[in-house]
């Protein structure tokens, strides 16, 4: 019998993942949860919209069109509503750009009765009496403190941005890629700006920043630790180990394997989008024509450590890893696209004895994404690149996941979930059998 004062789930962040659940169970009237965030507007990664910046996923992968094609949080159908969907038709580039993503997602938010903003979730605890999860907090709007009482726990709390161990200057001239836009008028007032990392959030503020290096005149290097710029690997039959069927092998490989093997998957997941390469070196030149560009662009070479010349001036220490020879750096501005990380919200720690944990003390995901003893009531997104593979941080994968979610919640098949996608066999045996 269900008791009216437990949720069936609360899902904890509403980034894009958690919303797109939340844009699946909303029509389903039976279940009855809510999504908490600390946050007061939906904003996707804000330091990083740039203008011009696109999703690296396709239309398709929007929050709900993969789960359910007929959903009203589609993509198109928030061009519909908006009106702009004959120009994004005849624009015929089916590419969304990152700040039309972000419209989107608030959008969307706006049409569901789940959720609530600017609740910080502070502490959930286990009861076992009612064998069901206490979720406590402050609802920072009235400054009130909450406690909801749910069977189920969806946490999507996303990645933090990662910054080397040796950073101890708090200035706002060195800063993650993160928070880029939010410091870019001052960096681009200095004599010198230096990019650290090469992904895509590196390339595309190198690219920002040599479109307006003839106005403001700064030195710019771009400096990584990678032996070259990797695009990210497009092919369609590596696309096929974003599926359900990669995840399923993947998952089947002993730990170690697993460990090795997604350090050498980076540039299915992390590398730069081909064309942008192609912009940034088409870009320079171009520019170069003019006059001999004050940029220098670097790899294999590693930043070890950063110190104070003076007030306004940084000393960038690199050691190059194939010549194996040190040099410096001097720079007015630093921005380090160093990537992001998955840490353990604190709110987490009163439930550790009830988690799964592996060997290297990280959780131990499931194939069905829940960390529980129990396997069926506490369930993670984006995270487990080293349990599930290059699927978990995948846009295009949400839909899939969801699903699989809601399956394991309900024990119904809501949204049907595909099993197999792939042309290519995984498992030679199954294949020949
Ligand atoms: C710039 C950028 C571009 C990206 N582009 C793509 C792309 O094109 N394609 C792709 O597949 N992937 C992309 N990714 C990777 C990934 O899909 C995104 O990072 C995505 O936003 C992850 O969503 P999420 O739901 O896990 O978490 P997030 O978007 O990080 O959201 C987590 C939420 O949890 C909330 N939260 C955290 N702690 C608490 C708490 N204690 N109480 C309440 N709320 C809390 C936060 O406020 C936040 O709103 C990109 C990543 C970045 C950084």
């Amino acid at each position: 019998m269900q008791n009216n004062n437990i949720y069936d789930f609360i899902g904890v962040g509403v980034g894009p993942f958690n919303l797109g659940l939340a844009c699946l169970t909303e029509p389903i009237k039976e279940l009855n949860g809510i999504f908490l965030d600390q946050i007061q507007e939906f904003s996707w990664h804000p330091g990083l919209l740039i203008e011009d910046a696109t999703l690296q996923i396709p239309i398709l992968a929007d929050l709900v069109t993969l789960a359910d094609p007929t959903s009203p949080y589609s993509f198109l159908n928030y061009l519909k509503e908006k009106g702009d969907i004959y120009r994004f038709y005849i624009k015929e580039n089916l590419t969304i750009l990152r700040s039309e993503y972000s419209d989107y997602c608030d959008w969307a938010l706006q049409k569901l009765s789940t959720i609530r903003l600017e609740h910080r979730v502070d502490e959930i605890i286990y009861q076992k009496n009612e064998d069901c999860y206490q979720v406590s907090g402050q609802n920072l709007k009235n400054k009130q403190p909450f406690k909801f009482l749910t069977k189920k726990l969806i946490l999507g709390t996303g990645t933090q941005p990662n910054m080397p161990d040796f950073i101890k200057q708090d200035s706002d001239n060195i800063q993650h890629s993160a928070y880029y836009l939010n410091y870019k008028d001052d960096f681009i007032n200095k004599k010198s700006i230096t990019i650290i990392g090469s992904g895509q959030s590196a390339a595309e503020i190198f690219y920002d920043l040599l479109m307006e290096i003839d106005q403001h005149e700064y030195a710019l290097n771009w400096i990584t630790r990678s032996p070259r710029f990797y695009p990210l690997e497009y092919s369609k039959l590596t696309l096929e180990m974003t599926s359900p069927d990669y995840v399923d092998y993947f998952f089947s490989l002993p730990a170690e394997k697993k460990d090795t093997l997604i350090q050498k998957q980076d540039n299915l997941y992390k590398g730069i989008n081909r064309t942008l390469i192609n912009d940034i070196f088409d870009l320079l030149y171009r520019k170069n024509l003019n006059h001999s560009l004050p940029v220098k662009i670097i790899t294999n070479s590693a930043l070890t450590d950063v110190s104070n010349l003076s007030e306004n001036l940084f000393k960038l220490n690199f050691q190059h890893q194939e010549l194996e020879q040190n040099f410096e750096v001097n720079s007015e501005a630093v921005i380090l696209a160093t990537g992001y990380s998955y840490h353990l919200p604190k709110f987490i720690e009163p439930l550790r004895q009830h988690l799964l944990w592996d060997k290297k003390d990280r959780l131990d995901v499931q194939r069905n994404y829940s960390v529980d003893q129990k396997k069926n009531s506490v369930f993670i997104q984006n995270i487990g690149l080293y349990s599930h593979g290059i699927a978990t941080p995948d846009l295009g994968m949400s839909a899939y996941r969801n699903s699989y979610i809601i399956r394991e919640i309900t024990g119904k098949d809501y949204y049907p979930i595909e099993k197999r996608i792939a042309f290519q066999n995984f498992f030679p045996n199954e294949a020949f059998k």
